[in-house]
């Protein structure tokens, strides 16, 4: 890319009075202003950069070239699930049809996008092993938040209000105690076992001191070091005891599509990420989707609107029966107001309308295109990847738990300690060979978190490359340490000063102009 000419902000290109279009002549100003009020109208003319079209064309595809995404290259963020996202599903959440619905057009004009949203619950509920879904929550901690106000309002709902902690493993994603934080309850932090797992003692010992006062106890399986819980069933066990209910949070469920079921582990609430799971891109900020289930007996408390279906028509109706097959519930609420609290059954409401339905769709046509059988290859396959890697990389990258992984595996640095080469080094390191950075320092447990997940659609010899370049790290920290601590060294911009970056943030582009 070249700096000079193209620059690295639009307004370092500016050049006053410089146009990239052309009004007709006799174009009228005052026109588009008309309608604002004297006093809503700027004075001067905005700040804009002026430039010509081609300057603008090449600045943002250069901007663009800096970018890296799946389809740029390998992109083993553990946690983060950053698999491939086929095509055909951007095409259909493009289509017209999909796209121009309005979010209050009557039910019988959108029967379609309805029947999706309703297959979409349906087929959430069969994978998870739950009874229902809402699809209206836009991200996986909304979603923790969603389920955790279902739960409140459950135990509310028996008399039970002073049931307000929240059981957490120390290894939990940071969203977990957050979202109970925001939803008013006190979060109670579970310890993990060296091996990384629930500490079930330490549990038995919260239950008998605090079990009357448990909402709930959130989990994530495989954890957040990519184990699966050996006890889980005795765990929700022990806390369905207690009078709590189970919350799994499925953000992450790679690992376990068509293999197991959190509903039949004993879970009572989850929530999924459409966005990590089902094929949304992210990273940056959305659209994303965390539609919440529940088991039998949970459902009145989900939040509205709902769509249902209606049941099927008795044999005698008469012909030519239009009454539309899917129909929108909006509670006790108008139609124009689904934020705000509904009074019974469901006091819940979390956004506006049912959410990202664009990322609705793509999850669906994703979950259509793999299929029935498809789909019970996904959790073996990232599994299998996860492992392998595990295996090949653990002569010089610290393993601390060894035996089989999930998804993700997480390392803890180098074996070879004397180098001085960090974590961070080594990723960055990884930048100048084409890769993305795997997450880096989560989980906590240890000091020197590494952790890759590949997921189910890297073949083999990507895989390979990506370990091979691992294992070149690994040599030149030992032959040439000064090499891997300056990394980046080919990108458009070298290591940065993040202790600075964080002590003094310039945030904006004007107070750095002369
Ligand atoms: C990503 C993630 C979340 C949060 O999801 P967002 O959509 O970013 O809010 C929660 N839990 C786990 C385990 C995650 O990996």
């Amino acid at each position: 890319m070249n700096r000079t000419l193209y620059g690295n902000l639009i307004f370092e290109l500016s050049k006053k009075g410089r146009r990239g279009y052309s009004l007709p002549q006799d174009y009228d100003r005052t026109h588009t202003t008309a309608e604002l009020p004297e006093a809503l109208r700027r004075k001067e003319a905005a700040r804009l950069p002026e430039c010509d079209e081609l300057t603008v064309v090449r600045h943002y595809t250069n901007l663009s070239h800096n970018n890296f995404g799946v389809n740029d290259g390998f992109y083993p963020l553990g946690s983060c699930t950053m698999k491939y996202n086929p095509v055909i599903n951007e095409e259909i959440a493009a289509m017209k049809a999909f796209a121009g619905l309005h979010p209050l057009q009557p039910a019988e004009t959108c029967q379609g996008a309805l029947e999706v949203y309703f297959n979409l619950q349906q087929s959430l509920a069969e994978l998870a092993g739950l009874s229902e879904f809402t699809l209206n929550p836009c991200a996986g901690a909304h979603g923790e938040l969603t389920g955790l106000m279902v739960i409140r309002a459950y135990h509310e709902s028996q008399g039970a209000t002073s049931r307000t902690k929240v059981l957490i493993p120390d290894s939990a994603h940071g969203t977990n105690p957050a979202s109970a934080a925001v939803c008013g309850l006190e979060v109670v932090e579970v310890k993990s076992l060296p091996d990384g797992t629930v500490d079930v003692d330490h549990l038995r010992e919260l239950l008998a001191e605090m079990g009357d006062q448990v909402a709930a106890m959130m989990m994530t399986n495989p954890n957040t070091l990519g184990i699966f819980e050996p006890r889980v069933l005795e765990i929700t066990e022990m806390v369905h005891k207690a009078g709590g209910l189970m919350y799994y949070d499925g953000a992450n469920l790679n690992a376990l599509l068509g293999e197991c079921r959190p509903g039949d582990m004993g879970f009572d609430v989850m929530h999924i990420n459409l966005h990590k799971t089902f094929s949304t891109p992210h990273g940056g900020g959305g659209p994303g989707s965390g539609p919440v289930g529940v088991r039998k007996g949970l459902e009145q408390f989900l939040p509205y609107p709902r769509v249902k279906m209606r049941e099927a028509a008795p044999l005698s109706s008469p012909e030519g029966d239009t009454t539309p097959v899917f129909s929108i519930d909006w509670g006790n609420e108008a139609p124009s107001g689904a934020v705000g609290g509904a009074s019974t059954p469901s006091t819940i409401s979390v956004g506006s309308f049912f959410g990202n339905f664009g990322v609705m769709l793509k999850a669906y046509a994703y979950i259509l295109s793999l299929g029935h059988e498809n789909v019970k290859m996904v959790g073996p396959l990232a599994t299998l990847n996860a492992n392998y890697i595990k295996e090949r990389l653990r002569d010089d990258y610290l393993l601390p738990i060894s035996g089989l992984c999930k998804h993700e595996v997480v390392f803890d640095g180098l074996v070879d300690k004397n180098t001085g080469v960090t974590t961070m080094d080594v990723a960055k390191r990884l930048l100048d060979y084409g890769y993305h950075a795997p997450t880096i320092y989560f989980p906590l447990l240890f000091h020197e978190s590494l952790m890759i997940e590949p997921t189910e659609n890297e073949s083999k010899e990507t895989i390979d490359s990506f370990i091979d370049v691992m294992h070149k790290i690994a040599a030149e920290a030992k032959s040439d340490p000064e090499l891997v601590k300056t990394a980046p060294h080919n990108t458009p911009i070298g290591r940065v000063d993040d202790v600075l970056a964080a002590k003094q943030p310039v945030t904006t582009y004007w107070k750095t102009l002369p």
